[in-house]
């Protein structure tokens, strides 16, 4: 039997826009391709050279090879958001909304 590991980790980043936390990172088993697991998902600028910046949109874990993956919204590990995918989305102004014409009603009657 082997000692007690000691409950002591180093400080570690937790998962956060651009990188994961190292248990999430030590769980990676693809990049989307391949089956049950958790998978990195990254994008490349098409525009950049090969072997260019990616940019980290986040961890999707999936069932089986067939299945596309779910995107985590956070990690189930550390709590933080893996990606840009996750991160929370800037308050947008309300959209416009199908402007509905209260003061135009169609009925007609004669
Ligand atoms: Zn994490």
């Amino acid at each position: 039997m082997s000692e007690h590991p000691q409950c002591k980790y180093p400080e570690f980043k937790k998962c956060d826009a651009n990188a994961m936390c190292e248990f999430l990172a030590a769980r990676i088993t693809g990049n989307g391709g391949g089956g049950r697991g958790f998978h990195a998902i990254c994008t490349a600028d098409l525009n950049a050279p090969p072997g260019g910046p990616v940019t980290f949109q986040g961890v999707a874990f999936k069932t089986k090879a067939e299945d596309n993956g779910l995107m985590l919204n956070f990690c189930p590990f550390c709590g933080g958001k893996p990606g840009q995918m996750a991160q929370p989305k800037e308050p947008s102004s309300p959209a416009e909304d199908v402007q509905t014409q209260p003061g135009k009603d169609t009925v007609e009657t004669t």
